[in-house]
Protein backbone atom coordinates (compact mmCIF):
# COMPACT_ATOMS: atom_id res chain seq x y z
CA UNK A 1 0.00 0.00 0.00
CA UNK A 2 2.82 2.35 0.33
CA UNK A 3 5.06 1.23 -2.67
CA UNK A 4 4.11 4.49 -4.30
CA UNK A 5 4.06 6.83 -1.85
CA UNK A 6 6.50 9.41 -1.37
CA UNK A 7 8.85 8.97 2.08
CA UNK A 8 9.01 11.74 4.12
CA UNK A 9 10.78 10.66 6.99
CA UNK A 10 12.51 7.34 8.34
CA UNK A 11 13.51 7.09 11.99
CA UNK A 12 14.44 4.18 13.61
CA UNK A 13 11.67 2.30 14.33
CA UNK A 14 8.87 3.65 12.11
CA UNK A 15 8.75 5.61 8.57
CA UNK A 16 6.49 8.42 7.75
CA UNK A 17 4.46 8.53 4.02
CA UNK A 18 2.98 11.28 2.66
CA UNK A 19 -1.05 10.96 3.43
CA UNK A 20 -4.25 10.47 1.07
CA UNK A 21 -5.16 14.39 1.97
CA UNK A 22 -3.06 16.99 2.71
CA UNK A 23 -2.40 17.17 6.76
CA UNK A 24 -2.26 13.85 6.97
CA UNK A 25 0.63 10.89 6.79
CA UNK A 26 1.21 7.45 7.52
CA UNK A 27 3.07 5.94 10.11
CA UNK A 28 4.76 2.57 9.31
CA UNK A 29 6.21 0.57 12.43
CA UNK A 30 9.16 -1.23 11.15
CA UNK A 31 10.49 -4.50 12.82
CA UNK A 32 13.66 -3.19 13.49
CA UNK A 33 14.45 -2.80 16.97
CA UNK A 34 17.61 -0.57 18.19
CA UNK A 35 19.39 0.86 21.85
CA UNK A 36 22.14 2.94 22.72
CA UNK A 37 21.66 5.55 20.16
CA UNK A 38 21.23 2.37 17.49
CA UNK A 39 24.47 1.47 18.44
CA UNK A 40 22.85 -2.41 18.95
CA UNK A 41 20.43 -3.20 16.36
CA UNK A 42 18.18 -5.95 15.37
CA UNK A 43 15.18 -7.06 13.32
CA UNK A 44 12.25 -8.09 15.79
CA UNK A 45 9.71 -10.25 14.03
CA UNK A 46 6.24 -9.02 14.40
CA UNK A 47 7.24 -5.97 16.76
CA UNK A 48 5.88 -3.52 14.52
CA UNK A 49 2.71 -5.15 14.14
CA UNK A 50 2.22 -5.54 17.92
CA UNK A 51 3.24 -2.00 18.80
CA UNK A 52 1.08 -0.64 15.75
CA UNK A 53 -1.77 -2.33 17.66
CA UNK A 54 -1.14 -1.52 20.88
CA UNK A 55 -0.18 2.42 20.34
CA UNK A 56 -3.89 2.31 18.01
CA UNK A 57 -5.26 0.87 21.52
CA UNK A 58 -4.03 3.45 23.61
CA UNK A 59 -4.19 6.23 21.69
CA UNK A 60 -7.64 5.80 20.85
CA UNK A 61 -8.61 5.80 24.42
CA UNK A 62 -6.71 8.42 25.27
CA UNK A 63 -8.74 10.61 22.69
CA UNK A 64 -11.63 9.46 24.62
CA UNK A 65 -10.88 11.36 27.53
CA UNK A 66 -9.81 14.41 25.66
CA UNK A 67 -6.34 13.84 25.53
CA UNK A 68 -5.55 15.07 21.67
CA UNK A 69 -2.80 13.27 19.63
CA UNK A 70 -2.06 12.74 16.06
CA UNK A 71 -3.60 8.83 15.44
CA UNK A 72 -6.34 8.94 12.91
CA UNK A 73 -7.49 5.62 12.03
CA UNK A 74 -5.28 1.96 11.49
CA UNK A 75 -5.21 1.24 7.84
CA UNK A 76 -3.57 -2.21 8.34
CA UNK A 77 -1.06 -4.75 10.03
CA UNK A 78 1.82 -2.04 9.87
CA UNK A 79 0.38 1.14 9.15
CA UNK A 80 -2.06 4.20 10.91
CA UNK A 81 -3.24 7.25 9.58
CA UNK A 82 -2.00 10.26 11.60
CA UNK A 83 -2.48 14.00 11.69
CA UNK A 84 0.57 15.56 10.15
CA UNK A 85 2.45 18.06 12.93
CA UNK A 86 5.02 20.06 13.60
CA UNK A 87 7.23 18.23 15.55
CA UNK A 88 8.41 19.67 19.10
CA UNK A 89 12.17 18.23 19.34
CA UNK A 90 12.16 17.15 22.59
CA UNK A 91 11.41 13.48 23.86
CA UNK A 92 9.21 14.17 27.66
CA UNK A 93 9.73 11.27 30.16
CA UNK A 94 7.72 11.25 33.11
CA UNK A 95 8.54 8.46 35.94
CA UNK A 96 6.87 6.80 38.66
CA UNK A 97 9.82 4.41 39.98
CA UNK A 98 13.27 4.83 39.52
CA UNK A 99 15.00 2.95 36.57
CA UNK A 100 17.59 3.21 33.63
CA UNK A 101 19.00 6.86 33.73
CA UNK A 102 17.54 8.55 36.57
CA UNK A 103 18.72 5.38 38.49
CA UNK A 104 22.18 5.36 37.20
CA UNK A 105 22.08 9.36 37.82
CA UNK A 106 21.03 9.85 40.93
CA UNK A 107 22.35 6.96 42.12
CA UNK A 108 18.81 4.87 42.93
CA UNK A 109 18.35 1.58 43.50
CA UNK A 110 16.01 0.28 39.81
CA UNK A 111 12.69 -0.40 41.36
CA UNK A 112 12.47 2.45 43.66
CA UNK A 113 9.42 4.40 44.00
CA UNK A 114 9.92 7.98 43.38
CA UNK A 115 8.03 10.71 45.96
CA UNK A 116 6.01 11.92 43.40
CA UNK A 117 5.33 11.20 39.53
CA UNK A 118 8.76 13.08 37.22
CA UNK A 119 8.80 14.53 34.35
CA UNK A 120 11.85 15.70 32.71
CA UNK A 121 13.24 16.72 29.05
CA UNK A 122 15.21 15.87 26.72
CA UNK A 123 16.72 17.62 23.46
CA UNK A 124 15.68 15.16 20.15
CA UNK A 125 19.30 15.06 18.53
CA UNK A 126 20.78 11.93 17.94
CA UNK A 127 24.06 13.45 17.59
CA UNK A 128 24.42 14.61 20.80
CA UNK A 129 23.00 11.28 22.60
CA UNK A 130 19.31 13.01 23.28
CA UNK A 131 20.53 15.41 26.42
CA UNK A 132 18.88 16.33 29.31
CA UNK A 133 17.45 19.89 28.95
CA UNK A 134 15.52 22.06 31.47
CA UNK A 135 12.62 24.62 30.87
CA UNK A 136 15.30 27.32 30.63
CA UNK A 137 17.26 25.75 27.28
CA UNK A 138 13.76 25.22 26.10
CA UNK A 139 12.37 28.64 26.06
CA UNK A 140 15.64 30.29 25.46
CA UNK A 141 16.45 27.78 22.30
CA UNK A 142 12.79 28.48 21.06
CA UNK A 143 11.83 25.23 21.24
CA UNK A 144 9.22 25.46 22.72
CA UNK A 145 7.08 28.23 24.29
CA UNK A 146 6.43 28.76 27.82
CA UNK A 147 2.42 28.18 27.31
CA UNK A 148 3.26 25.08 25.44
CA UNK A 149 5.57 23.49 28.01
CA UNK A 150 2.30 24.08 30.86
CA UNK A 151 0.48 22.53 28.31
CA UNK A 152 2.77 19.58 27.60
CA UNK A 153 3.57 18.65 31.26
CA UNK A 154 -0.56 18.83 31.94
CA UNK A 155 -1.20 16.50 28.75
CA UNK A 156 1.62 14.08 30.45
CA UNK A 157 0.64 14.04 33.60
CA UNK A 158 -3.45 13.32 32.59
CA UNK A 159 -1.36 10.41 30.21
CA UNK A 160 0.08 8.88 33.23
CA UNK A 161 -2.75 8.75 35.17
CA UNK A 162 -4.61 7.04 32.45
CA UNK A 163 -1.78 5.00 31.49
CA UNK A 164 -1.18 3.73 35.22
CA UNK A 165 -5.24 2.73 35.70
CA UNK A 166 -5.09 1.22 32.01
CA UNK A 167 -1.95 -0.83 32.90
CA UNK A 168 -2.58 -1.56 36.62
CA UNK A 169 -6.35 -3.17 36.21
CA UNK A 170 -4.27 -5.84 33.71
CA UNK A 171 -1.52 -6.47 36.48
CA UNK A 172 1.40 -4.23 34.54
CA UNK A 173 3.28 -1.49 36.58
CA UNK A 174 3.92 1.93 34.63
CA UNK A 175 7.29 2.43 35.78
CA UNK A 176 7.98 5.70 33.41
CA UNK A 177 7.47 6.33 29.23
CA UNK A 178 8.92 8.66 26.98
CA UNK A 179 5.96 10.48 24.56
CA UNK A 180 6.89 13.43 21.90
CA UNK A 181 4.56 16.62 20.81
CA UNK A 182 3.95 18.24 17.47
CA UNK A 183 1.87 21.69 16.69
CA UNK A 184 -0.95 21.64 14.62
CA UNK A 185 -1.87 25.08 12.85
CA UNK A 186 -5.37 26.31 12.76
CA UNK A 187 -4.97 29.44 10.74
CA UNK A 188 -2.95 31.45 12.57
CA UNK A 189 -2.81 29.50 15.88
CA UNK A 190 -1.33 26.16 16.88
CA UNK A 191 -2.08 23.54 19.36
CA UNK A 192 0.19 20.55 21.06
CA UNK A 193 -1.37 17.81 20.64
CA UNK A 194 0.13 13.99 21.49
CA UNK A 195 1.98 12.44 18.48
CA UNK A 196 4.58 9.64 17.66
CA UNK A 197 3.78 6.25 19.88
CA UNK A 198 2.92 4.75 22.88
CA UNK A 199 4.40 0.67 23.15
CA UNK A 200 6.50 -1.48 24.80
CA UNK A 201 9.20 0.22 23.05
CA UNK A 202 8.68 3.93 24.74
CA UNK A 203 7.63 2.39 28.12
CA UNK A 204 8.88 0.38 31.05
CA UNK A 205 5.80 -1.83 32.09
CA UNK A 206 6.75 -4.56 34.75
CA UNK A 207 4.40 -7.98 35.84
CA UNK A 208 2.78 -6.65 38.51
CA UNK A 209 3.37 -9.96 40.64
CA UNK A 210 6.82 -10.71 39.60
CA UNK A 211 8.05 -7.66 38.28
CA UNK A 212 9.63 -9.09 35.26
CA UNK A 213 10.48 -6.69 32.32
CA UNK A 214 7.21 -6.57 29.13
CA UNK A 215 9.27 -4.01 27.49
CA UNK A 216 12.12 -3.20 25.33
CA UNK A 217 14.90 -3.66 28.25
CA UNK A 218 14.13 -7.13 27.67
CA UNK A 219 15.94 -6.14 24.13
CA UNK A 220 18.21 -3.71 25.56
CA UNK A 221 19.96 -5.93 28.35
CA UNK A 222 19.40 -9.16 26.54
CA UNK A 223 16.94 -10.48 28.51
CA UNK A 224 15.51 -12.94 25.30
CA UNK A 225 11.50 -13.26 24.47
CA UNK A 226 11.26 -9.51 23.45
CA UNK A 227 8.36 -10.33 21.37
CA UNK A 228 6.41 -12.52 23.81
CA UNK A 229 6.63 -10.15 26.45
CA UNK A 230 5.02 -7.54 24.05
CA UNK A 231 2.57 -9.81 22.77
CA UNK A 232 2.02 -10.56 26.48
CA UNK A 233 1.18 -7.12 27.24
CA UNK A 234 -1.37 -7.03 23.95
CA UNK A 235 -3.03 -10.09 24.99
CA UNK A 236 -3.72 -8.29 28.53
CA UNK A 237 -4.52 -5.30 26.90
CA UNK A 238 -7.29 -7.64 24.98
CA UNK A 239 -6.13 -6.78 21.83
CA UNK A 240 -4.28 -9.92 20.96
CA UNK A 241 -6.77 -11.62 18.49
CA UNK A 242 -4.38 -11.40 15.20
CA UNK A 243 -0.98 -11.99 16.75
CA UNK A 244 -0.39 -15.27 16.91
CA UNK A 245 -0.29 -15.98 13.43
CA UNK A 246 2.15 -12.93 13.24
CA UNK A 247 4.40 -13.86 15.19
CA UNK A 248 4.83 -17.41 13.80
CA UNK A 249 4.33 -16.50 10.55
CA UNK A 250 6.38 -13.30 9.97
CA UNK A 251 3.81 -11.37 7.87
CA UNK A 252 5.44 -8.39 6.40
N1 LIG B 1 12.92 6.13 26.12
C1 LIG B 1 12.54 6.07 24.79
N2 LIG B 1 13.41 6.54 23.84
C2 LIG B 1 14.62 7.06 24.14
C3 LIG B 1 14.99 7.13 25.50
C4 LIG B 1 14.13 6.66 26.46
O1 LIG B 1 11.44 5.62 24.47
O2 LIG B 1 15.35 7.47 23.22
C5 LIG B 1 12.01 5.65 27.15
C6 LIG B 1 12.49 4.39 27.81
O3 LIG B 1 11.98 3.24 27.15
C7 LIG B 1 11.95 4.51 29.21
C8 LIG B 1 11.91 6.01 29.47
O4 LIG B 1 11.93 6.62 28.17
O5 LIG B 1 10.63 4.00 29.25
C9 LIG B 1 13.05 6.53 30.30
O6 LIG B 1 14.26 6.14 29.72
P1 LIG B 1 15.67 6.45 30.43
O7 LIG B 1 15.89 7.91 30.50
O8 LIG B 1 15.73 5.70 31.71
O9 LIG B 1 16.74 5.95 29.40
P2 LIG B 1 17.32 4.51 29.08
O10 LIG B 1 17.68 3.88 30.38
O11 LIG B 1 16.19 3.82 28.37
O12 LIG B 1 18.47 4.82 28.20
Amino acid sequence: MTKNRKKIYEGKAKILYEGPEPGTLIQYFKDDATAFNAQKKAVLEGKGVINNRISEHVMSRLAAIGVQNHFIKRLNLREQLIKEVEIIPLEVVCRNIAAGSIATRLGLEEGTPLPRSIIEFYYKEDKLNDPMVSEEHITAFNWAATQEIDDIMAMTLRVNDYLTGMFGAVGITLVDFKIEFGRVYEGEFSRVILADEISPDSCRLWDQATNEKMDKDRFRRDLGDVIENYAEVARRLGIMKEMPTVIQGGIS
